[in-house]
């Protein structure tokens, strides 16, 4: 398991005690971490590196939200950072030709080049309504034709009659022939691949890049490859006009290192990712969400977001001071409660205080709340008197019974509250001290 950026992060900012800007000290023992993340998830190496000198510029001098910490600031800068370098929002096919649009699809053997054809294809025909013919060029494995035949037959794709003997170029020109012929909106060209790159290989694709004119030149890359991704994008690069990339087997790849070091050789948008073997496992690539996977932190971009949205200070503030003096009763749980329903949970909010540490964390993670039980916890609060809520001592069993039959719920579920209350306000004093000087950073609920 790899620990997630956010963990890193509140590592080296535990000692941080100040607010305000970034400084470069700060950024900088922040980006050695970042760096570890990036690797982890298997971005190429002269890819991390300018990636984090991309941050280092962004980050140096901004200002930290009121309500995040200043690890969180910066996971939200790399995240942004990443977002951007990986495209800002998601580029779909190119159809925009006289038909038939030719699309080349290249890549190394086993990539999922002949999978992801008759994928695309499908897609065209079933969502975009056009008439789509497949070719496949490779002549050198012997049941390769026969590959995208079946699959055709599978996906309901038309494919080119299979010639005996006939070269590549060859058959890009009679597909795009066949292609204008028979009325056909687009014509798809599977080329050969190799299981590494090759001088032939390379100059066989150009000769049917300038045979066919595809309108769309596609590199179909292997999201596990990781670091190799770097080197059969650059060859790819190098040769053909590519327009656009491919990447498969993301469902098999935790980490979507690939994704950004093919974007960034490249300079082309990932187009589409596979994310299975069926012919319907095919999504549009979305950067934003390749971005949290990289970093490993699910939701923490947005809950800073939200965090700086949401959180109302004054009552923040309020909080704090009740804390401090010790008297956080019921009615603070319940307005705590409350704005835990718009923020999305205790584990998170409680990320957000610093000094937080990793098994604390986990802990918290284990409490997580949903929402239908937050509800019931708001009807078992509202079924108590105000006194109650005032001094929850003073509930005896009978009272439980009764709280408990005028909310709907059971007599254990108003004891796992009450028990709650009292852990939540013994960590959070336990918090509060450890925050030493009341840094309570405004993040609390
Ligand atoms: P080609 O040699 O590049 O044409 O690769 P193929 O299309 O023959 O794919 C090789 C293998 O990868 C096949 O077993 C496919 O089912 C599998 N494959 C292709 N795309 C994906 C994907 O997105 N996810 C998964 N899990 N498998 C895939």
């Amino acid at each position: 398991m790899f620990d997630s950026l956010q963990e890193r992060l509140s590592g080296v900012f535990d000692k941080l005690t100040r607010r305000g800007a970034l400084s470069e000290a700060d950024v900088t023992a922040a980006l050695r971490e970042v760096r570890v993340a990036l690797l982890e998830a298997d971005v190429a190496l002269p890819v991390v590196k300018d990636f984090i000198d991309g941050v280092r510029e962004k980050a140096v001098g901004q200002e930290v939200l009121r309500s995040v910490t200043p690890g969180q600031m910066v996971v939200k800068v790399v995240h942004d950072h990443l977002v951007e370098t990986l495209g800002a929002t998601s580029v779909g096919l190119d159809l925009r030709a006289s038909a038939p649009v030719g699309i080349m699809l290249v890549g190394l053997q086993g990539s999922g080049k002949t999978t992801s054809c008759a994928k695309i294809a499908r897609r065209l025909q079933e969502r975009e309504r056009k008439k789509v013919l497949m070719a496949s060029l490779d002549v050198r494995r012997p049941a390769a034709q026969e590959q995208l035949k079946v699959l055709g037959e599978q996906a309901g794709v038309a494919t080119l009659r299979i010639v005996p003997g006939e070269p590549p170029v060859a058959i890009a020109k009679r597909a795009m022939q066949s292609g204008a012929l028979e009325g056909y909106d687009v014509v798809m060209l599977d080329t050969a691949g190799r299981l590494a790159i090759d001088e032939e290989l390379m100059a066989e694709v150009a000769a049917v890049r300038d045979a066919a004119k595809p309108h769309e030149s596609l590199l179909v890359a292997d999201a596990m490859t990781g670091q190799d991704a770097v080197t059969v994008a650059d060859a790819f690069k190098q040769r053909v006009d590519l327009t656009g990339i491919v990447l498969t087997r993301v469902d098999g790849d935790a980490r979507g290192g690939a994704a950004l070091s093919m974007r960034a050789v490249t300079g082309c948008p990932i187009k589409l990712i596979g994310v299975g073997e069926k012919l319907d496992a095919l999504e549009d690539f979305h950067p934003d969400r390749v971005a949290s996977r990289i970093l490993g932190m699910g939701d923490v971009v947005s809950l800073v977001e939200k965090a700086a949205e949401t959180i109302e200070q004054d009552e923040a503030e309020k909080l704090a001071k009740k804390l401090q003096k010790g008297t956080f009763d019921l009615d603070d749980f319940a307005k705590q409660l409350q704005q835990m329903q718009k923020m999305g949970g205790l584990s998170s909010l409680m990320g957000m205080l610093p000094g937080m540490s990793g098994s604390q964390m986990q802990q918290l993670k284990k409490a997580k709340l949903d929402d239908g039980m937050v509800k019931r916890q708001l009807a078992v609060l509202s079924s108590m008197t105000p006194g109650e809520r005032k001094k929850p001592d003073v509930i005896k069993a009978s009272r439980k019974q009764r709280i408990a039959k005028g909310s709907g719920t059971t007599v254990q579920e108003v004891n796992k509250l009450l028990k709650q209350h009292k852990d939540a306000t013994r960590m959070m004093k336990r918090v509060h001290k450890m925050g030493k000087k009341g840094m309570l950073r405004g993040g609390l609920p």
